[in-house]
């Protein structure tokens, strides 16, 4: 009825308020978080399948408010690519992580160091700048930086991202595409961008072991990677069966829950002196 139908507007209408208060209510403190500093960088090991090395490590940013509890990207990276935060954000999440590489490297490890680039981030003219000041700020050595983007990300403007990765890789630093496998895109466009990794999504992984159909994109997305002269590793291993399956197909590097967790700074030194080669 026509009373109904404006019971259920109503209705509508304020649960349109209250999310787009709660909305507005996260903007505000993701804004505050990022000038108080709350934001840390939890990082998880990549292993060289061969030799059994930790080589690398990704940062994955985490919020920790004050006596509160870690609250992961998922619940506010989205919200920060909407607002245009993640600019901000991910200059902190690089000039962090190449900091905190460069002490590795102090320290003697040569560890190299992965940060999640979004296609925000990616689209800004002034990337390759703010990433050569960062590594001449740091100190570190550029051959140490990845950075992983979406098959989406780069998707969006294939001849912009051409040229912006031509300009990244003229730095040093090296690329990787992340979650492959997941995007929609066709893979003419491997040959055409200055390519150094795929990572595997690990949609295709976690149950490798038993669905075959997923063991057969695994092996492929491999020998693919092999046959373009690309590195590739294989995310979200988080058991000894499916570490054995990607060393028998050749996968060169493994990461996920059975290789080690994301680690903050009281574990991550400690992990590194024990598994590091
Ligand atoms: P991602 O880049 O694909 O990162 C892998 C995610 O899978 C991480 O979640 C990691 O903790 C989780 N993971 C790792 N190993 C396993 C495993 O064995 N099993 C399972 N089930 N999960 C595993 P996290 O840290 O919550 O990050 C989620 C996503 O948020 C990331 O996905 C990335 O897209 C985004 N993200 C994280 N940090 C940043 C950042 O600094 N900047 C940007 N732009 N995005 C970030
Ligand atoms: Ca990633
Ligand atoms: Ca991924
Ligand atoms: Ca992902």
């Amino acid at each position: 009825s026509k009373e109904q139908g404006r019971n259920s507007f109503r209705f509508f209408n304020k649960v349109m308020k209250e999310s787009a208060k709660k909305r507005m209510e996260m903007e505000i403190s993701l804004r505050q978080a990022l000038e108080n500093n709350e934001f840390i960088l939890h990082y998880q090991p990549k292993l060289n399948i061969k030799t059994s090395a930790v080589y690398g490590m990704e940062a994955l940013i985490r919020w920790q408010p004050e006596d509160s509890k870690l609250i992961y990207p998922g619940q506010f990276i989205e919200l920060a690519e909407e607002t245009g935060l993640i600019i901000p954000m991910g200059e902190w999440v690089l000039r962090e992580a190449c900091k905190q590489c460069k002490m590795w490297h102090d320290a003697g490890y040569p560890l190299t160091v992965s940060v999640n680039l979004s296609a925000q981030q990616f689209q800004k003219h002034d990337l390759t700048e703010l990433i050569a000041k960062i590594i001449v700020e740091t100190g570190l050595n550029p051959d140490a930086l990845e950075l992983e983007l979406t098959e989406s990300t780069v998707m969006k403007e294939p001849k912009q991202a051409a040229y912006m990765l031509q300009q990244l890789k003229e730095l040093g630093v090296s690329i990787s595409i992340d979650d492959f496998g997941t995007g929609f895109s066709s893979l003419s466009y491997l040959n055409q961008f200055p390519i150094d990794t795929l990572k595997i999504d690990r949609s295709f992984i976690n149950d490798a072991h038993e669905n075959e159909a997923n063991q057969a994109i695994a092996a492929a997305i491999i020998s693919l990677a092999h046959g373009l002269g690309l590195g590739v590793v294989a995310e979200g291993v988080e058991n000894e069966e499916q570490l054995r399956f990607l060393k028998l197909k050749q996968c060169d590097a493994a990461q996920g829950y059975f290789v080690g967790k994301p680690m903050g700074e009281e574990l991550i030194l400690d992990y590194i002196k024990k598994n590091t080669g």
